[in-house]
């Protein structure tokens, strides 16, 4: 780095930089010493990548303007940059070309992997397995940071109930105890210790509770008590700050009638006061010039001023800060040691990270070259798509299939798409690098196979990720599908979205099967009911006819570049599922949102038929489609003997309580056993349940296994009436099984 040296003050740097002794607080003091307020200010400025960068110097315009800003040192960081060419170029004029020489962190989204793009994080969430999660998060780390990029937004942990909202795809579903663990997997994975430069920052997003949109319109407005705040969507972000997340990035939403980018209250008494966060808040996209739209700035001189003093270190792509906050400063409407806090916390990551010692620690051409796309890669984005798939259905044993003397049909225009299983966000990928069900069922080749498309998901294909495709109507390929399905043994249907009809701004009011695929799959039903449903999509969708008839569905989400062959491997049943879902499905949009671990009202008759509840529609039933935690297996297991080891437990106590569960199938399996309780009175009301644990076991046929929680307080802490987590006295219910709608129960107490 200091091969910059420049005019003696790069220097300096190399001082600070190389006395390991002197501590990390240390020597961001003396680095913060020697700069002007405008300096400071450029470290919370970060740039969207602006040009050409290896190209002319741009003359005019914005481009122009970030360029000069860029020399004169007053960005701190750049987004959507990428390649080590950009990059290092980009750095070397921060580091040799300004008056301190600070380096810069280079933000990506990095959401599911870089090149090789991995299933999506609900699928993934789908899996249960924190270990495969965290090395699938590794695994992006690597190859992102290969190609300069040090820092990525994800993971996104927002709790999500609602799957009108587009986004749901992009989190761990609707629980948030699986959240938090998925959280924390996620961070390790990204992070590591950032000694190493295969590993980059993490960024837990979005603070908070942007998942909680009215009517699940992208952005809309959000109400919600402190309650749920504390107890439901805070979870996650504090199980990754506890994990080491070093940046937070706030939200678009307003929370109560304040935007979260200007709100006081989440930024600086929860996050920066409770929880002593210690790293920094990037705004997201220009949300602090929105808040002039929300009607909360009435220029960006003031959304500038408010989002600072509510604890926004970092401005992303607003401009705010580098054009008002120095003059904010002046004229005292923002203290400069608001400033000084908000920078010495962005310096403090860069030091971190270990870029004073090394700038250019992430720009190694050699390693660009060799990592990405690496074919280890695709070993691992197989495993851990096989694991992220969930059997939702298989009545007539129709899986697996067998391998030979059968006559398949497959018939959907997204059996042949190699673009839609990448998903939404993911931005460095290729189209058309997915390998598609059609392609990994060939690999069957015992089988006899036919293609037929029948019918296009939607018109026209969106490139650009605000793009919509129209839905289509054309039924000009039905009288084919149907030709070929009607001379099949069997025909896998894959239905569902195209890639982009999930993700950011991506809002559904109908979870149905999009454009005509609901009226193909009901045409192909007359001709042959041996239908194995193949579902792609990003969110959970409604298919109540399809539950009823097909007798076979499999939720295969979008699992990134070995999609179709991992599809192709469960199918054939070299893979046993083993996924369970992260996000209840509805039987019908309008039960939205719909979750497992709701409030009971005070109109419900426990343990009476559905019909004596008055809390009900009258012309849909209250349960859902599929649970949380539901999915099967070609194996069969069976929960018995749920024994609790003591009634009670007191104070620093605790018990174990535990199940058998037996393989009753014929093939060896693994399955997520799920500790849920319930607090039967409390000081706020309580969820009637809550997931609390979860082992996955793998069991050979016939082979029974013991499993056991342990209960302590810990178990049953909550944001009690008293705004605090702690334990309350009393009764609860404990209940284990493969998902939250079957279990065994028991009953214990907490006495204090
Ligand atoms: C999204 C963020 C994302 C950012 C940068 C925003 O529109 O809400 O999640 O990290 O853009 O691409």
């Amino acid at each position: 780095f200091l091969a910059a040296g420049l005019l003696g003050v790069g220097s300096v740097n190399a001082q600070i930089a190389s006395k390991n002794t002197i501590s990390l607080d240390k020597k961001v003091e003396t680095l913060l010493k020697k700069m002007t307020l405008e300096e400071k200010v450029g470290q919370l400025n970060q740039y969207n990548g602006f040009w050409d960068v290896t190209g002319p110097t741009p003359k005019e315009g914005l481009a122009a303007k970030k360029y000069e800003d860029l020399k004169k040192g007053l960005v701190g960081s750049m987004l959507n940059v990428k390649g080590v060419k950009d990059v290092r170029a980009l750095q070397k004029i921060a580091v040799e070309q300004t008056r301190l020489g600070i380096p810069l962190i280079f933000g990506f989204d990095v959401i599911h992997g870089y090149k090789t793009i991995s299933p999506i994080p609900l699928a993934e969430s789908a899996s249960w397995d924190l270990n495969a999660i965290q090395k699938s998060a590794a695994m992006a780390a690597d190859e992102a940071s290969s190609v300069g990029i040090n820092w990525t937004f994800a993971p996104m942990i927002d709790v999500s109930r609602d799957a009108r909202w587009g986004r749901v795809m992009e989190g761990a579903g609707e629980d948030p105890y699986l959240g938090s663990r998925i959280a924390e997997a996620r961070v390790k994975g990204f992070q590591g210790d950032l000694s190493s430069n295969k590993n980059i920052l993490a960024c837990a997003k979005h603070f908070a509770a942007y998942a909680f949109a009215e009517s699940g319109r992208d952005y809309n407005t959000v109400d919600v008590g402190e309650s749920t705040l504390q107890n439901v969507i805070f979870p996650p972000f504090k199980a990754a700050l506890d994990a080491g997340v070093r940046t937070f990035m706030n939200s678009f939403n307003e929370l109560d009638g304040v935007p979260a980018t200007g709100n006081t209250y989440l930024q600086r008494q929860i996050l920066k006061g409770d929880w002593k966060f210690q790293g920094f808040v990037v705004s997201d996209w220009g949300s602090i010039q929105e808040m002039k739209a929300h009607g909360y700035a009435k220029d960006d001189k003031q959304a500038a001023e408010i989002a600072i003093n509510a604890g926004s270190d970092m401005d992303m792509e607003s401009s705010a800060y580098i054009d008002y906050l120095a003059q904010l400063v002046q004229e005292g409407k923002v203290k400069e040691t608001t400033v000084d806090d908000a920078v010495k916390r962005v310096l403090k990551v860069k030091f971190e990270l270990g870029l004073f010692d090394n700038p250019y620690k992430y720009c190694d051409e050699a390693r660009e070259l060799a990592t990405v796309g690496k074919p280890e890669f695709q070993t691992e984005v197989l495993d851990m798509a096989k694991k992220s798939i969930v059997l939702l259905k298989n009545n007539k044993e129709l899986l697996p299939l067998k391998k030979s003397g059968q006559k398949i049909a497959l018939i959907g225009a997204l059996a042949n798409d190699k673009t839609s299983p990448l998903g939404s966000w993911r931005i460095a990928a290729d189209e058309n690098t997915a390998v598609s069900v059609l392609e990994g069922l060939q690999a069957y080749k015992e089988n006899q196979l036919t293609y037929v498309k029948g019918a296009d998901v939607a018109l026209g294909s969106p490139k650009f990720v605000f793009e919509t495709k129209i839905n289509t109507t054309d039924k000009s390929g039905f009288a084919e599908a149907l030709a070929v399905a009607k001379n099949a043994d069997v025909v896998v249907m894959v239905l569902g979205e195209y890639g982009l009809q999930s993700g950011e701004g991506r809002s559904r009011t109908d979870l149905g099967l999009p454009g005509v695929q609901q009226e193909l799959l009901e045409a192909v039903y007359t001709v042959n009911k041996n239908i194995v449903l193949v579902l792609n999509n990003g969110r959970p969708l409604a298919i109540p006819w399809a539950d009823e008839y097909i007798p076979a569905i499999v939720e295969a989400w979008q699992l990134g570049t070995q999609s179709g062959n991992a599809i192709a491997q469960v199918l054939y049943g070299d893979y046993n599922p083993s996924g369970k879902l992260p996000m209840t499905f509805p039987r019908n949009v309008a039960q939205v949102p719909i979750y497992y671990n709701h409030k009971n009202t005070g109109r419900p008759v426990m343990n009476e038929p559905e019909s004596v509840f008055w809390s009900h529609y009258i012309d849909e039933k209250n349960t859902p489609l599929y649970p949380f935690g539901y999915g099967l297996s070609y194996s069969k297991f069976e929960y018995s003997d749920l024994k609790l080891s003591s009634p009670s437990f007191s104070k620093n106590g605790k018990i174990e309580v535990s199940v058998l569960v037996k393989n009753t199938g014929k093939v060896a399996g693994k399955e997520v056993v799920q500790l849920y309780i319930r607090d039967l009175i409390a000081s706020v009301t309580r969820p009637v349940l809550e997931l609390k644990g979860f082992e996955m076991i793998e069991l050979q046929p016939n082979e029974t296994k013991k499993v056991t929680f342990a209960i302590s307080e810990k178990t049953i802490e909550f944001f009690t009436a008293n705004s605090k987590w702690e334990a309350e006295a009393g009764d609860f219910k404990v209940f284990i099984g493969g998902s939250s709608a079957e279990t065994l129960k028991g009953d214990f107490q907490f006495i204090k």
